[in-house]
């Protein structure tokens, strides 16, 4: 059985079937999944659906994309949410993402601390998603001794995630590794030990091969964890195992 460690339920895309998506993940072998939420409006979502459905977990934070109009009243929001909901499992996703021209690396860096602050207070794991951030992400993560966490879809070099790994990082790759420039992705996931390994499908974005470029959904996890396997060396089975055993564990899930 599948875990799907980082998906996007709530989004719009999913507005005219949610239910019957959600419904049809056991077909595919998912049991498990964590709906993420990416501010306060899709934090509260992922709340609702965690507690519409007894197989999905939470996630609450605000992603760096979404901060401009953030205040201290957010962060208690956030805080309210974990603790009054028990399939709140972790903070995020919260980062740095310099990519686009209007980033503002000053304000992105402050929220993505007092979220990290939140989150020890909280003694929770943390979802972390760094794109273009040239370093300062990892920086501030060590700066702050945060070591419980997740670089969710990792497409960085194999140095970068033995350095997470070294951190006590999980490093979760999505449908990325299927791609057909995917090599670097594919170099950092085979220096990743199995025991750090997640997948994900960061869905409805990231649709692995042979989905590329459509709308993705948690049970295209199958297609990352049939070539995580083939990139482990180890049998497909036994990948589902070590994926789940390892997402079990970080979002403290018993069976
Ligand atoms: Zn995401």
């Amino acid at each position: 059985m599948l875990f799907d460690t980082h998906a996007h339920l709530d989004d719009p895309q999913f507005d005219a079937d949610r239910d019957a998506v959600i419904r049809s993940l056991k077909e595919y072998g998912v049991s498990r999944v964590t709906n993420i939420g990416a501010d306060i409006n899709t934090s509260r979502q992922a709340v609702a659906l965690a507690n519409q459905y007894d197989f999905i977990y939470a996630s609450v934070g605000v992603h760096p994309g979404e901060i401009s109009g953030m205040c201290n009243e957010d962060l208690d929001t956030l805080k309210t949410l974990a603790l009054s909901n028990p399939k709140v499992r972790a903070i995020g996703e919260i980062g740095l993402d310099y990519h686009y021209d209007d980033a503002d690396p000053q304000k992105q860096q402050f929220w993505f601390r007092r979220q990290l602050e939140l989150a020890k207070e909280l003694s929770m794991p943390v979802v972390i998603h760094d794109r273009d951030s040239k370093g300062d992400c990892i920086r501030i993560l060590k700066e702050m001794q945060v070591s419980n966490g997740v670089m969710h879809c990792f497409s960085g070099s194999a140095e970068t995630a033995t350095e997470l790994v070294n951190m006590g990082f999980m490093v979760s790759f999505t449908g990325v590794l299927t791609f057909k420039n995917a090599r670097r992705a594919v170099e950092a996931c085979s220096v990743v030990p199995l025991d750090r390994l997640m997948i994900e499908t960061d869905c409805p974005y990231m649709a692995p091969e042979p989905h590329r470029g459509k709308r993705n959904f948690s049970g295209y996890v199958v297609h990352v964890a049939e070539k995580m396997a083939e990139i482990k060396g180890i049998s497909f089975d036994e990948l589902c195992k070590i994926t789940t055993r390892n997402a079990m564990e970080f979002y403290g899930i018993c069976d």
